[in-house]
């Protein structure tokens, strides 16, 4: 049974703006005096990416790269491919990838593999939601905004098919 109608709120827009200030407070700390590349994952990262680079008062720079996605399922399939790359070079600069939400862990890894070949100072890894149990590779997340079980959610960058991303608050989707 496809999932399809919206479930019950699992973070609210109001928790939301405060873990990502947090999270903002931590990053800010820890890249202290550095001129940090934000990576965002196309194109769930959009809203967190938005907000977090907000509560960092940092010389940093903006970035995007685009990974094939689940399709409009909801599973895995495993192969992850880079469909539309960095436009910066990240030679010698440290990096931080940021994504919606990390499942098994494949996209994260060969995401930030690829990048740590182009000979970046560092690459750490920030993500709003992760569904811990579901580990299917090693990746240690650096930053992480919650973590949430293994339900399927949208709102606040994530979609089903397409829709939900523009949800100010994340939620699950009820089978119907
Ligand atoms: P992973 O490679 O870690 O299994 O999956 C990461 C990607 O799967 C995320 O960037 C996201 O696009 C998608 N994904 C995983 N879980 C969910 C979910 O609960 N909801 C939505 N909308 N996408 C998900």
């Amino acid at each position: 049974m496809a999932p399809s109608a919206l479930g019950r709120v699992l973070v609210s827009a109001d928790a939301l703006k405060a873990r990502v200030a947090e999270l903002g407070r931590a990053i800010a700390r820890d890249y202290a005096g550095a001129s940090p590349v934000l990576v965002g994952v196309l194109q769930g990262a959009v809203p967190f990416l938005a907000d977090l680079m907000r509560e960092l008062p940092l010389d940093l720079t903006v970035d995007f790269l685009r990974a094939s996605s689940y399709g409009s399922g909801t599973n895995s399939s495993g192969a992850v491919r880079l469909l539309s790359d960095l436009t910066v070079d990240i030679k010698g600069r440290p990096v931080l990838l940021v994504d919606d939400i990390v499942d098994t862990g494949l996209t994260l890894a060969v995401l930030k593999r690829t990048l740590e070949a182009r000979g970046p100072l560092s690459v750490r890894t920030c993500v709003l939601l992760d569904k811990q149990g579901r580990r299917q590779t090693e990746i240690d997340v650096d930053y992480v905004g919650f973590t949430i079980p293994n339900v399927f959610v949208v709102g606040y960058g994530l979609d089903y098919d397409g829709l939900y991303r523009n949800l100010p608050y994340v939620a699950t989707l009820d089978a119907t």
